[in-house]
């Protein structure tokens, strides 16, 4: 696919980028989405499993749910996708990565200070007292460890349904967005909020907003370029452009 010269041109001369990601850009290291649950998960509505409602009345089967799915995470590698961000971190003066994908495939690239919007599936925390345990958890874990403080239940440092996107990061998401001379909206459906909006706070305050995605999303009609194709082949591309 062509790189449309305007966007280039713009691009060359922005000083301020932004980056929302989701799980398109993951989809391609092996990585479904939550919402598309897989073998024997199929059965379960993730709504519940990824909730504090369904974590309370069956700890046991969330907990399985997630050793499944972090099984997965580990094993994945990033993509050239990943790989193209990671390298436009180091094209602009400033250039922030928010991402709704909780499998830190973007860090494992290269990426730094990126801003998780729904959290990471590889640290925990305590329930009751909020102590975070950092690291891998043992895949071998069957059952829901206990807080070695409080004794409460660990659960994985996601954001569930129902919970408020974290603070900061959110915060300095929007300053992002109002700052930015370019924002990108790549592999995301646009139709969860508040996350959906920041492309559109980014249009507001004067920036060019851009989708990168194989697919016409909820946001395709609004975007000022859209880039039909996936982030592991469209992100390459302008990387390259720009270099040169
Ligand atoms: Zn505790």
């Amino acid at each position: 696919m062509d790189i449309p010269e305007k966007l280039i041109e713009i691009l060359k001369k922005a000083k301020k980028v932004a980056m929302l990601t989701g799980a398109g850009v993951s989809a391609e290291s092996g990585i479904k989405t939550f919402r598309d649950p897989d073998g024997l998960w199929t059965k379960f509505n993730p709504a519940e499993l990824a909730s504090i409602d369904g974590f309370m009345s069956n700890p046991k089967l969330v907990w399985e749910w997630y050793q499944h799915r972090r099984a997965i995470v580990f094993d994945a590698k990033p993509n050239p996708g990943h790989f193209a961000i990671a390298e436009m971190q180091n094209l602009f003066d400033k250039f922030t990565l928010i991402t709704q994908n909780v499998d830190r495939l973007h860090q494992t690239a290269g990426a730094t200070n990126v801003l998780e919007l729904h959290g990471n599936i590889i640290d925990n925390r305590c329930l009751d007292c909020n102590r975070n345990f950092e690291g891998e958890t043992s895949l071998a874990d069957k059952f829901v460890p206990r807080c070695t403080h409080c004794g409460g239940l660990i659960r994985p440092c996601v954001v569930w349904f129902g919970e408020m996107l974290p603070e900061e990061a959110f915060k300095q998401s929007e300053l992002a967005a109002m700052h930015c001379d370019v924002f990108f909206s790549v592999g995301t459906s646009g139709e969860v909020y508040p996350a959906a909006g920041l492309p559109f706070i980014a249009q507001n305050y004067g920036a060019k907003i851009v989708e990168v995605n194989p697919n016409h999303t909820s946001v395709s009609n609004s975007m000022d370029f859209v880039l039909r194709g996936t982030s592991s082949h469209v992100l390459p591309l302008i990387v390259e452009k720009l270099k040169n």
